[in-house]
């Protein structure tokens, strides 16, 4: 493929866009400066800089963020910054998506695509990837709560009860809980539905792709990586 075809595929603007980034000396491919533009390239594989980053082609991109506190998972945000805000520019341009959405007080493994497939895949109920969150709790947590959230709690506004594949307490007010469903702050109505309340929400892992067992190289929030096959394969 053109080296500007190829720029504007990985989100680096228009093709205009692209070919002035190369004229004006921004391209290095295996630490060469690039000059022409039009020069005929095998994409796969491709690894390249433009300006200090460094950039590997892809038909589509696959991301995981280590989400803070204080972002609104959406392009319009109301009241905070959006999550838009922490990814690189091309990666935005080139309109990846959250795979979902973390509330805004919530933190941890947030991922972004945008292969459409992958996007539903990942969040559609039938798929049932899990999704793993640490909640700190308001009040001491007791076992009936953690038998109630194993045993399915009835929401208000659910048809059906609702339950974790797991849930255990790891600290006087701390529960982790593995489920699989998607909806609207779930684990906060599921814990306050079993007689306590989330004062904190980390969200560590989702399928076998955690922040905290070295599936993902390590991210601090706000760190983003690339998802290679290997952790692609982890979702299940
Ligand atoms: N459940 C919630 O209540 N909030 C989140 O951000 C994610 C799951």
């Amino acid at each position: 493929m053109q080296l500007d075809r190829i720029l504007q595929s990985q989100g680096f603007g228009s093709r205009k866009e692209c070919r002035k980034l190369v004229r004006d000396g921004e391209v290095k491919i295996s630490g060469e400066v690039m000059t022409d533009p039009f020069i005929e390239l095998d994409e796969n594989g491709l690894v390249f800089e433009v300006g200090d980053w460094e950039w590997e082609y892809s038909e589509k991109i696959y991301i995981a963020l280590y989400k803070p506190a204080g972002y609104e998972c959406s392009h319009k945000p109301k009241h905070n910054e959006t999550i838009y805000h922490l990814l690189p520019e091309p990666v935005v341009a080139r309109d990846a998506q959250s795979v979902g959405r973390l509330d805004v007080d919530t933190t941890g493994l947030l991922l972004f695509s945008d292969d459409g497939q992958f996007i539903h895949a990942i969040s559609s109920a039938k798929r049932q990837v899990t999704k793993s969150y640490r909640a700190t709790t308001a009040q001491p947590v007791e076992a009936a709560q953690i038998a109630a959230l194993i045993a399915g709690v009835q929401l208000h506004d659910e048809p059906e009860i609702v339950a974790a594949l797991e849930a255990r307490q790891v600290g006087e007010r701390q529960i982790e809980l593995v489920i699989d469903h998607g909806k609207y702050h779930l684990v906060k109505r599921m814990i306050a539905a079993a007689g306590n309340h989330v004062e904190q929400l980390h969200r560590y892992a989702v399928g076998a792709l955690s922040l905290e067992d070295g599936s993902l190289p390590e991210l601090g929030p706000e760190d983003w990586c690339y998802l290679r096959p290997k952790h692609l394969a982890l979702l299940g």
